[in-house]
């Protein structure tokens, strides 16, 4: 086996962000990837029928196309393109109203009657400040550059979820709309903190929009690839490492991998203290995974629902937080919070000339291998009855299908660990760099790192740095 100077062990987001990283300095960097193709998370194929093009994983991202180091790279030239619906969420409710989140915070606020002035004191100063917060929200333990601003966001970011719009909102409408932003954390909507990933999805959605890169979340994996070779990267596919023997020599190993999987890996002698705090990582709740192929789009009984890509399907903030609190407790809710995409009423590359693709997930516990098509496919009926009649096919997976698909996703849980308050900052374990491991070139570049779940990349570029500033 060759010499490298470094080997990136996975090949997600984060793995690329950090073989980038790396290689962009002029190194000699390796991707070693278990599976044929690469991509991790972030990969499409014809799930349902010839023709139709799926999201295995992530598929909206906000994160993504708002990433401080992502967004510096040249993607465009190897084929990313961003699409932009024309709003960046829907979420409908019984009544028939819909709620959009527009690209104006004032313009969103006008729909939450007496709230309006409210969510624009909540909102305008995230998406005033993002590009200052962004850097320090989006990394490990801050030494922030911009104190301020920082603790302001944190103060309404700390609360949870329900807190805040309790607090915050009188209105149902603006309350639900809240509860469907934090529900992508994946925890009990009471949880201390839970509001943070409101905000910054909010933000997000006024700052520069959900958008989904065309043909496929796979552009996203092609363009990282494609840049990495530009600058003599390698990348070896089918090659699951197993032991250290698997690994050529090189001065650093950044694993995207968890901490379950990294514990596995034989002849790395963690210390006995490091172990213990591996052993300890807790995991979130898995997810139950539909993609369909459709016959023409969703009949959604308010039309505003077409102008979106997203929806939260769930109702209430009531509902929306009993679906997450009854998860935690190893239930499935009989109406699950359901997020939903429709890609193909703003990329019609992914289906047939008329035909349309959709993708959704619910919450599950971890491990379930509870089939929840039933409960999914009656939130949508809810929302947009006639839905079932269009439907030509459909692919699902549980949770433990998720984590065959993608061996990251312990038991489904797709962010890589629970995202608490404990583990924002300081996962997988308590160090002010937690991308260091004990062992002095082993690195983890996971999102089992801070800033977590998500396609970003930022977990594989604070790896890269803090490696590079070790060893080159
Ligand atoms: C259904 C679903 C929906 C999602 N929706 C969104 C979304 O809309 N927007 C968003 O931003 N995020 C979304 N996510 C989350 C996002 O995909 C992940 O947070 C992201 O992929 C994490 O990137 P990563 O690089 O840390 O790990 P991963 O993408 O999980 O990549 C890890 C890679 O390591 C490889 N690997 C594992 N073990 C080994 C080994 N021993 N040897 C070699 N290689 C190994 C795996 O095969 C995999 O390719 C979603 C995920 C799923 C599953």
């Amino acid at each position: 086996m060759n010499n490298f100077d470094a080997v990136v062990i996975g090949s997600g987001p984060n793995g690329y962000a950090a073989a980038i990283a790396m290689q962009q300095q002029g190194l000699s960097v390796l991707i070693l990837e278990a599976e044929q193709e690469t991509g991790g998370g972030t990969r499409s194929a014809a799930l349902t029928l010839p023709g139709f093009v799926h999201d295995l994983g992530s598929t909206i991202h906000p994160l993504g196309a708002g990433s401080p180091f992502l967004s510096t790279l040249p993607l465009d030239r190897f084929g990313l393109e961003w699409v932009y619906p024309t709003h960046a969420l829907a979420h409908p409710l019984d009544n028939g109203e819909a709620v959009l989140l527009k690209r104006s915070v004032a313009e969103t606020a006008q729909q939450f009657g007496k709230d309006a002035g409210a969510y624009q004191r909540l909102m305008q100063p995230v998406v005033d400040h993002w590009d200052d917060i962004a850097p320090d929200f989006l990394g490990p333990l801050p030494w922030p550059k911009h104190p301020v601003q920082l603790a302001q966001f944190g103060l309404r970011a700390l609360q949870s979820a329900e807190g805040l719009a309790y607090r915050t909102f009188e209105e149902a409408a603006t309350r639900a709309f809240i509860a469907g932003l934090a529900a992508h954390v994946m925890l009990p909507l009471n949880s201390l903190a839970s509001s943070a990933i409101a905000l910054v999805l909010g933000a997000l959605g006024h700052r520069i929009g959900w958008p989904f890169p065309k043909g496929g979340a796979q552009a996203i994996t092609r363009s990282m690839d494609g840049y990495f070779k530009s600058l003599g990267g390698r990348v070896e596919t089918g090659r699951r490492v197993q032991s250290m023997a698997d690994i050529p020599t090189c001065k650093a190993m950044l694993f995207d991998i968890t901490p379950k999987q990294l514990l596995n890996i034989k002849g790395l002698s963690f210390s006995t203290l490091y172990r213990k705090q591996l052993e300890h990582y807790q995991y979130g709740q898995g997810i139950f995974k539909i993609d369909w192929a459709l016959d023409s789009p969703i009949p959604f009984s308010n039309p505003a629902c077409g102008t979106a890509a997203t929806m939260h399907l769930g109702g209430t903030l009531e509902e929306i937080a009993l679906s997450e609190r009854l998860v935690w407790q190893k239930k499935h809710p009989e109406k699950p919070y359901v997020l939903l995409v429709q890609q193909t009423q703003f990329d019609s590359s992914r289906a047939p000339e008329g035909k349309h693709t959709a993708w959704a997930y619910c919450h599950v516990p971890r491990y379930s291998q509870i089939d929840m098509t039933a409960a999914i496919e009656q939130q949508v009926e809810r929302f947009a009855p006639g839905f079932s009649d269009t439907i030509l096919a459909r692919h699902t997976m549980h949770a433990v299908q998720v984590e065959q698909f993608n061996a990251n996703y312990i038991g489904g849980d797709i962010n890589g660990g629970a995202q608490t308050i404990f583990q924002q900052f300081t996962r997988p374990s308590f160090r002010l760099k937690p991308y260091r491991t004990s062992v002095k070139n082993v690195y983890i570049c996971s999102s089992s790192t801070p800033p977590g779940g998500g396609v970003h990349g930022m977990c594989g570029y604070h790896a890269a740095r803090i490696a590079l500033k070790d060893h080159f």
